[in-house]
């Protein structure tokens, strides 16, 4: 009961935070915030794929789309002949979007706890990529065509290392968010207290 209570109150707290029962506003508007934050994370790692396609590289592709209506949404294109290194940039063109996005609130100094949610979902779009992607090559689980590992097969055909390389790329995460502590601890604290 209290569940549905809860689903109810997230969406219509998004059109009046006054409608639901005071024990469940605070929870409500983070469902509802964390919602936002993670489909419009979503866009903005889309939109850095599809402007890299579009406006970089135009002699190289053409029929650039965003498709919303696949889950998560993709870019399309037809590839007339990127080669290797450009189809590397296009692959981390998602990630330098949203770590910019990142970066740009974190920068802009906004005290909203909005701000605050987008910043951690941008923040982590990478960590959480490369997490993903390293488990499924460590549980041996077919991971064709995503971001990170598109990249690293272009780099290792080898499994093993393969292997070598998420084990560095997740200590290079670890030690990144080590070095971003603060920021990331600013922002957690506007979002909980
Ligand atoms: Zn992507």
């Amino acid at each position: 009961m209290k569940k549905i209570l809860l689903v109810t109150c997230l969406i219509f707290s998004l059109l009046s935070p006054s409608f639901c029962k005071a024990e469940f506003q605070d929870s409500a508007r983070v469902l509802g915030y964390s919602g936002i934050a993670f489909v419009g994370t979503l866009l903005i790692h889309e939109s850095g794929h599809y402007v890299a396609l579009k406006y970089l590289f135009p002699q190289d592709v053409n029929n650039v789309h965003i498709h919303f209506d696949t889950w998560p949404a993709k870019v399309s294109y037809y590839d007339h002949g990127l080669g290797t290194g450009k189809e590397n940039f296009i692959h981390l063109s998602g990630f330098i979007f949203t770590r910019s996005a990142a970066e740009t609130i974190d920068a802009s100094n906004l005290n909203s706890k909005f701000a605050s949610f987008i910043y951690l979902f941008t923040r982590f779009d990478m960590p959480r990529y490369v997490l993903s992607s390293a488990l499924k090559q460590f549980i041996d689980y077919p991971h064709p065509g995503g971001d990170v590992h598109s990249v690293i097969k272009s780099w290792a055909p080898n499994e093993n290392n393969q292997i070598l390389i998420y084990t560095s790329l997740l200590t290079a995460m670890i030690v990144d968010i080590y070095f971003d502590r603060k920021e990331i601890k600013k922002h957690l604290s506007r979002i909980f207290f």
